[in-house]
């Protein structure tokens, strides 16, 4: 018997190798096996077997005598197989006993291998977190106290201290051994003497790395639902349609509510859930509200956790200890068995999208995943994407509206301010409204809070030269310095490069600059000058580069020990702060602004999110919209929160333009270090793409960013009726032009960032 294995070297290819007999009962799909490979030992899945030993290429042109294949067809198939020589090498052994993906995973994954144009290897290692394949990675083990059997206690050996000692142990019901000593005040010796006269046992067991430990985790009971969550939960739950469910509710309505209750109904069959959430939006509010509804059920999957903490948790959803996870894009991949649910929350976020090799959009994963394990997915937003909405209408996806907020809690009034008609002498004008100050003073007053969203860290976006206008940029990267005030310095928000600014132009020598542009620092400074009373938080990448700094800021607002939280996107999504009544969005223009045929639906999402963190209980909310262009029908439209009366204009604005979700938009990014070199390499690229059956090929350009760490950028954006003619293009152009060394090539299929 043969099998082919991936091993993790990025070749997109199979090594075939032959099973050792004593070992033919024992080898599955799915496994780590340990293989030689030239000189050394590697570990690769193995993917499939085969009867005989040549690969891919059926039936038998092989020549046994010389080990050698005949046939000379070039490379095929999905995973570039290709002719190996008879002579295989046998599989040294087993990694893992138990399989790592079960057939329907490793069929996702090669579906996104397929998909995304990326080596089967990439793939594989993607679904499977690095903490768990790490080959010195192991479980925690102490020692444990296990006490004997009940008679022993009146064994006449023991001393009087000892005796005591063991029925204390028996109360408690055993323990670590350091636990133990701490609780009872005793050594390790003591209770190995005890150990020694049969009173214990002490044995080495695995302790779990708990990342919820020491989390203040309240048990909570299923609420009430209203109507309409009675609704979609009943569509949710109802077994008679496997197509994905869209759960289009407004902010506020009780979405989690319903994704608690389901998954409770898919518990209740013995099925498991993952809850995909954007990484901003796992804060310890979220996995509180689902560790306290399912308790040790629960595990958590996030970017924060320690390797030990991964690599448990994983486990634990491996063996079906754990049947609910909520994690961030990555979660996807998570071994549950018998899976019965997959949610995936505010389905629109961009985050879900991968920037790396392979790169995957989460939310599609999952909704192949429900079709290969014929599982529920429901994908839920207050603002879906397009690409969903458009599914909905092509009758792919079900769905179901919650149009209104639970507890008859109404929608924020929502102002647009004409920022045109905001000049004058006052300082801060350009900043804050007169409007949005009053409001904030009146919140102030009665001990209710305000949010702030500004799309922009640091003090001002760029240091300009008064006399010649000379901008000071990033020598690495193609774009300005932006200025940062705590630390008087300019920083790239590219490459994370600084420098302190410099005392005279290095273009014309003067002496005076200006400071351009509105940040979070200066945001908040000119914020504290207005309302010099007021407590202000301040959350953006700059003030939460700690860990857990997020949460902190996160938690000191809710426990009410600020009146003002100010921030970029961060604070966009999924926070619930009841006491939060007015929320501001001082400029609007910026995302709008975008050079990306996303840039409306950006900005529609991101009005429609943030001004939904107004007034989610009992107080009414408030929101002030701060644009220089309010005529603009999509700031119109997510002022009135009219989500269909977009998405219909905004759909058939991209129809007209063939653009997504009517056709499959995919950039190709080139970068080298080297300016022309990677100009002739796009060029040739997007000449070659373009003779392509169906392929519409825009010529090579530089993107918004032309230049980053160093690397010169260049794109080609390519569009197509289906994803299989990009991919299929895709794959033969790199084989017919292989790129050298030093142009790196990368193919972006569903691109969400077109810049
Ligand atoms: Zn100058
Ligand atoms: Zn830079």
């Amino acid at each position: 018997m043969f099998v082919k294995v991936a091993i993790d070297l990025a070749l997109d290819r199979l090594f075939t190798y032959e099973v050792p007999v004593e070992l033919s009962g024992e080898i599955k799909v799915g496994q780590l096996l340990r293989v030689p490979f030239g000189h050394r030992e590697a570990r690769g899945f193995a993917l499939e077997f085969e009867d005989c030993g040549h690969v891919g290429l059926a039936p038998l042109p092989v020549k046994a005598s010389t080990g050698r294949v005949v046939s000379a067809r070039p490379p095929s198939g999905a995973f570039g197989e290709r002719a190996l020589p008879m002579k295989l090498k046998q599989i040294s052994g087993i990694a893992d006993p138990a399989p790592f993906f079960s057939p329907e995973m490793l069929r996702l994954v090669r579906w996104i291998s397929d998909y995304t144009c990326s080596p089967i290897e990439l793939c594989l290692k993607a679904a499977v977190p690095a903490a768990v394949l790490k080959p010195n990675a192991k479980p925690k083990q102490l020692l444990f106290v296990e006490p004997g059997p009940p008679d022993k206690v009146k064994d006449s050996s023991f001393t009087s201290y000892q005796r005591e000692l063991l029925e204390n142990i028996r109360r408690v019901g055993g323990g670590w051994v350091q636990q133990l000593c701490r609780e009872f005040s005793t050594t390790p010796n003591t209770l190995r003497a005890i150990e020694a006269k049969g009173g214990v046992v002490i044995e080495p067991r695995n302790q779990r790395r708990d990342p919820l430990a020491g989390r203040n985790v309240l048990p909570s009971k299923p609420l009430n639902l209203n109507s309409m969550q009675r609704a979609a939960l009943d569509q949710i739950i109802d077994g008679t349609s496997i197509a994905p469910v869209l759960l289009h509710g407004v902010t506020g309505s009780g979405k989690t509510e319903v994704y608690l209750q389901a998954i409770a109904h898919e518990l209740s069959y013995g099925r498991g859930a993952i809850v995909l959430v954007p990484e901003i939006s796992l804060t310890p509010q979220t996995v509180r509200r689902f560790a306290g509804r399912f308790g040790g059920k629960v595990a958590v999957l996030h970017s924060a956790l320690s390797d030990g903490e991964r690599y448990d948790e994983w486990h634990r959803i491996r063996t079906g200890e754990a049947r609910v996870v909520v994690g961030p894009r990555s979660a996807v991949f998570a071994p549950v068995r018998d899976l019965g649910l997959i949610v995936v929350d505010e389905e629109h976020d961009t985050s879900y999208k991968q920037d790396e090799t392979p790169r995957y959009n989460a939310r599609d994963v999952a909704v192949m995943r429900g079709f290969f394990e014929k599982c529920k997915v429901v994908l839920g937003s207050a603002t879906p994407s397009l690409e969903s909405w458009h599914n909905v209408r092509q009758r792919k996806y079900a769905i179901v509206s919650m149009a209104e907020r639970v507890a008859g809690h109404p929608m924020p009034d929502v102002h647009v301010v004409n920022m045109e008609e905001e000049c004058g002498e006052r300082e801060s004008a350009s900043i804050f409204s007169k409007f949005l100050l009053d409001a904030i003073a009146e919140r102030n007053r009665r001990g209710e809070q305000t949010i702030l969203f500004l799309n922009r860290r640091g003090y001002s976006r760029v240091l300009e030269c008064k006399a010649c206008g000379h901008v000071m940029s990033c020598p690495q990267c193609s774009v300005a310095y932006t200025y940062h005030s705590a630390d008087s310095c300019l920083r790239c928000h590219i490459c994370g490069g600084w420098t302190t600014p410099p005392a005279m132009c290095p273009e014309c020598g003067a002496r005076e600059f200006s400071y351009i542009g509105v940040g979070t620092q200066r945001a908040e400074q000119a914020l504290q000058k207005c309302f010099p009373h007021a407590r202000i938080l301040r959350m953006d990448a700059d003030s939460t580069s700690r860990k857990h700094s997020h949460d902190d800021i996160l938690s000191r607002f809710r426990a009410r020990e600020a009146d003002i939280l100010i921030g970029t996107q961060m604070i966009a999504k999924g926070l619930d702060f009841p006491n939060v009544t007015l929320v501001g969005v001082l400029n609007a223009d910026a995302s709008r602004n975008m050079p990306d045929f996303r840039a409306a639906e950006r900005t529609f999402q991101l009005i429609a999110q943030v001004s939904g963190r107004a007034g989610r209980a009992e107080k009414p909310g408030e929101v002030f919209i701060q644009t220089f262009h309010p005529e603009d029908p999509v700031i119109q439209m997510a002022a009135e929160a009219r989500f269909d009366g977009f998405a219909d204009a905004e759909l058939k604005d991209r129809k007209d333009a063939g653009l997504p979700p009517y056709m499959k938009f995919a950039t190709a990014l080139f970068r080298a270090k080297d300016e022309l070199l990677v100009q002739r390499w796009a060029d040739l690229y997007a000449k070659s793409l373009a003779k392509c059956p169906g392929l519409t090929v825009s010529d090579a350009m530089p993107p918004a960013l032309e230049r980053a760490e160093g690397w010169y950028r260049y794109q080609v954006q390519i569009r197509a009726a289906s994803s299989k003619q990009i991919a299929a293009a895709w794959r033969w152009i790199a084989q017919v032009r292989p790129a050298p060394k030093d142009v790196r090539i990368a193919l972006d299929i569903d691109a969400v960032n077109v810049m």
